[in-house]
């Protein structure tokens, strides 16, 4: 059998893009869509050490407080919105960039699109993904265009079902998870990711306090842009522009062909409707600062 049928199925399995049901991860499923800001309960400052160890049990950002719970989208009454994209790498894509799909996690038309229109984007990587894309993750890193932030070490479910994906089995293993993209989004861009965000949306309430006692604040969408179930990129630029409004968290992904084919495409149209619609793109931490 060629190798393209076999690895087909294996990453349609194994590559549940994140936003592929609008109801499973509905802001009502979780309890509503309150704007929750960075300004939960003052904890006390943790311990000067010095000579901290790289892996200390408590890693916040100084002066950054996540809550448990799951951020859906930002304030309302500005203009501001903002666009997310997940950088999701499996086991399985990993093995099939080795094996010469070197295409597999990245669509550069995507970050072209929103350097050409000056467009601040939040993308959310995997610890694997500068592994099949180290050249591309430095980049990235270092524009002050975008930031990076945590969607887990190897794009794993925290809570079963999952579109198919593998399910992490402990806390321990969701702990390691989260510190182990953490640690590499540091090798990155010098400092911890602040946000967080759960492969396909799956989690528990327990894993929302998991995520926020590690340092970092969980955060979902209330805009599915369907980049990854839809083959027409007008069909995704409809879908985004339908759903989006002051505030918005919008869902969509850096892995173009075969997952998100259309992603790029759909930002032709998506960008500059924004802009007519007097609504401004930001980063997610200018977005949740207000
Ligand atoms: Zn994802």
């Amino acid at each position: 059998m060629p190798r393209a049928a076999v690895l087909a199925p294996l990453l349609a399995a194994l590559l549940a893009a994140c936003g592929s049901s609008g109801a499973k991860h509905s802001s009502a499923a979780h309890g509503g869509s309150m704007v929750v800001l960075p300004t939960g309960p003052t904890r006390p400052p943790p311990p000067v050490k010095p000579a901290a160890p790289r892996r200390a049990p408590h890693r916040a950002v100084h002066g950054f407080h996540p809550t448990s719970t799951l951020i859906t989208h930002g304030p309302r009454s500005g203009r501001d919105v903002a666009l997310t994209f997940d950088a999701d790498m499996t086991q399985a894509m990993l093995a099939a960039v080795r094996s010469g799909r070197r295409s597999i996690g990245y669509d550069p038309e995507i970050v072209r699109e929103l350097r050409a229109s000056h467009t601040p984007a939040t993308i959310f990587m995997t610890g694997l993904w500068p592994t099949a894309h180290p050249g591309p993750a430095r980049d990235l890193a270092n524009d002050p265009l975008f930031e990076i932030e945590n969607h887990t070490y190897d794009h794993s479910a925290f809570a079963p079902p999952c579109y198919g994906l593998p399910t992490v089995p402990s806390a321990a293993d969701k702990t390691k998870e989260i510190q182990s993209a953490a640690d590499v989004i540091d090798g990155l861009i010098g400092s911890q990711p602040r946000y967080f965000r759960f492969p396909g949306g799956c989690h528990s309430a327990s894993d929302l306090n998991l995520v926020a006692s590690l340092g970092e604040q969980p955060v979902q969408w209330d805009v599915i842009s369907g980049d990854a179930y839809l083959r027409d990129p007008a069909a995704v630029a409809r879908q985004t522009l339908a759903g989006v409004r002051p505030g918005s968290i919008v869902v969509m992904h850096l892995v173009g062909a075969p997952n998100a084919p259309a992603t790029a495409g759909a930002l032709r149209t998506v960008l500059p409707t924004l802009r007519q619609r007097g609504l401004k793109p930001v980063k997610l931490a200018r977005l949740l600062r207000g």
